[in-house]
């Protein structure tokens, strides 16, 4: 059953829950927003990865390197970027070539076979992504949840004030 438009009155009678409401639905954008750039930095990492591995077999190829042996370090200073500044670069001209792509093609990365300072580079930012992921959507079905709650007490309040004819004063936060 769709909810029943509440009139103006109950509108106003409910700032608390109409301020919440506007809030939750602000929250969920958020959200939304930080889930999906969080998507795509799990998709960078796996690209990145990708990469990594590339860049060491087109070595590994090339006589003039002379390259052996173990993997290369294939860290890529974009995965170091803050929020912002990846944003930033995921909305660039590059950024998006790289995502309509699938794929990173340029070879600007940690050459290093022995890399102290990117060591577990890869399960870390994966780890990092998925806790951050989970987080998210944990907190965008809390959203949901309690923004069901209030859209369900003022339906329970609408009917019941159709019902008795009677305006009520609220606010109702049992
Ligand atoms: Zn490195």
């Amino acid at each position: 059953m769709p909810t029943p438009p509440l009139s103006d009155e109950n509108w106003k009678d409910y700032p608390e829950e109409i301020e919440r409401l506007e809030k939750i639905a602000q929250e969920r954008k958020k959200f939304n927003n930080l889930a999906e750039a969080n998507e795509d930095r799990a998709l960078y990492i796996d690209w990145a990865k990708d990469r990594a591995k590339r860049v060491h077999e087109e070595m590994k190829a090339d006589p003039d390197i002379k390259h052996t042996g173990k993997e290369i370090c294939g860290f890529d200073e974009r995965l170091a970027l803050d929020g912002g500044e990846w944003e930033i670069w995921r909305a660039s001209a590059e950024g998006n070539t790289v995502f309509d792509n699938r794929r990173i093609d340029d070879r600007d990365v940690c050459i290093r076979k022995k890399c102290e300072r990117h060591a577990n580079w890869r399960s870390i930012f994966a780890d990092e992504s998925q806790l951050q992921g989970r987080l998210f959507s944990e907190h965008l079905v809390q959203l949901k949840h309690e923004e069901r709650k209030i859209k369900d007490r003022q339906k329970k309040r609408s009917i019941r004030d159709s019902r008795e004819g009677v305006v009520e004063t609220g606010p109702w936060l049992s």
